[in-house]
């Protein structure tokens, strides 16, 4: 009926109308919102999870990437459990152990990191980058791609998802502001660049290399546009011989794309990297980590002198404040060391890349039998399905894309218990087993059948 997903939505429905009342719009983040009403969850295990009505779905969202090895993994539940046991409390307020044990795994997994320091979410992660680089250049604007999302706030909320008619010219892209609230400032502060058009951005980062503090991206765009090679090799070269510190923005392919993340899968060490998701195993996380020299802008006066010491002593670089009540939590870190030890037993990684591929072949081979253009588009772990043959380089390809058949494949999924936000990528996770992946191609094949047939 009308203003339902599905006759079997009827409590999802009433939940969203009761939220409504006191949440505005019945969401607690824009995300959350699906029309005609968003699917309330109770209970979830595994690759599944289940809404109030008591409908099963496979999970393809994840909690956008999070939950690396689905819900409730025994593993990492019990060292939640354990450390909650064993400290007597969730914080402490102070320094502590796991704080130390995690920055050395990380340090361990990605090149470009030498030193960390935590946050709450990968917006706090990006944000602490994007000071921290203004700090240690000395200089005011940032550079940042066309459609590359870090976050929901400020500077970072320009031109994620921009109307085209606002957009300027694909070579010299205009920044448009994603929200209400965001300061004119912002707009006039950063350089809008297209993504995998090397010519263009050396054009651009020369132009303003007087100005510009730092370049964030996402190395691999929504986490399933990979950068082509010789892109990042340009983007890595042109930084550093233009004194712009470079900002890997992995919180999407951290873990996700290896161990090491995209740097990892590159080879190349940024200046700067966000973490998150995955990271916190479940719980709200961020992390920055990176070079020593740029890091220890973040640290204390107390250690100026460290930073100093045979440093180029030039006044550029001054110091970061940086704080949060709940950085650095001990149950989020406990979380997050169980999940990425899981990660590391000998061939998960590989099992996990192996099955996404598998599910992106049969679901293409699925589209194709039905005789529609279809392409998986991904890097490791996660993927999109794009309806159209032409090449995916950037944002501005996206608008090949048949959106409309798509978003009608979707739901007709979400009725036939496949979940993924309508239009969202699919993740991964490494508890999905070959029934998942079969039940997700029967279910395709059925959503397109009826899609066809209407
Ligand atoms: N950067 C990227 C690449 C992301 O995918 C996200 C979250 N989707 C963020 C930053 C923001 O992270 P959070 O939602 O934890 O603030």
């Amino acid at each position: 009926s009308k203003g339902l997903i599905s006759e079997n939505t009827k409590m999802s429905a009433e939940l969203f109308e009761k939220a409504g009342k006191v949440i505005p719009g019945g969401v607690t983040a824009h995300i959350k919102h699906i029309a005609p009403h968003p699917l309330v969850m109770e209970k979830a295990k595994g690759s599944k999870i289940y809404d109030v009505d008591g409908n099963e779905y496979i999970d393809y969202l994840l909690s956008y990437g999070a939950l690396i090895h689905g819900h409730g993994h025994e593993h990492v539940q019990q060292a939640v459990m354990n450390q909650m046991e064993t400290d007597g409390t969730t914080i402490f307020g102070t320094p502590h152990k796991l704080e130390i044990t995690m920055a050395e795994k990380l340090i361990d997994l990605y090149p470009g990191i030498d030193m960390v320091r935590y946050t709450n979410s990968g917006l706090e992660a990006t944000l602490l980058a994007i000071s921290t680089a203004m700090a240690y250049t000395g200089k005011t604007k940032l550079a940042k791609f066309e459609g590359h999302y870090h976050g929901g706030y400020d500077q970072v909320l320009l031109s994620v998802n921009p109307d085209l008619e606002q957009a300027g010219g694909e070579e010299a892209p205009q920044a448009v502001p994603e929200s209400s609230g965001i300061p004119e400032y912002y707009v006039e502060n950063t350089i809008m660049l297209p993504f995998n058009d090397l010519e263009s951005v050396e054009r651009l980062l020369r132009k303003h290399a007087n100005e510009i503090s730092g370049l964030i991206m996402e190395p691999v765009q929504g986490g399933f546009i990979p950068a082509e090679k010789e892109f990042m090799d340009g983007i890595r070269k042109l930084t550093e011989e233009l004194g712009i510190v470079l900002i890997f923005d992995e919180v999407k392919t951290g873990f996700r794309v290896g161990l090491g993340g995209a740097q990892e899968m590159y080879g190349i060490e940024p200046d700067l990297t966000a973490l998150g998701k995955v990271l916190g195993g479940g719980f709200p996380v961020g992390a920055i980590g990176g070079k020593r020299e740029f890091m220890m802008t973040t640290a204390v006066d107390d250690s100026r002198d460290i930073l100093t010491a045979g440093a180029d002593n030039t006044n550029k670089k001054q110091s970061v404040f940086h704080s949060g009540t709940y950085n650095g939590h001990p149950t989020v870190l406990a979380a997050g060391l169980a999940t990425i030890n899981v990660l590391e037993q000998t061939g998960t990684m590989d099992d996990l890349f192996t099955k996404t591929r598998k599910l992106r072949e049969k679901l293409e081979a699925v589209y194709q039998k039905h005789g529609l253009t279809m392409q998986t588009v991904g890097a490791s772990s996660i993927f999109n399905i794009i309806l159209t043959d032409e090449r995916i380089l950037n944002y501005r390809d996206m608008e090949h894309h048949d959106a409309n058949l798509r978003k009608e494949i979707d739901y007709e999924l979400l009725k036939l218990g496949i979940y993924t936000k309508p239009m969202n990528r699919y993740s991964m996770s490494t508890v999905h087993s070959d029934e998942d992946i079969e039940q997700t191609v029967t279910a395709h094949g059925e959503a397109i059948r009826r899609v066809l047939n209407k």
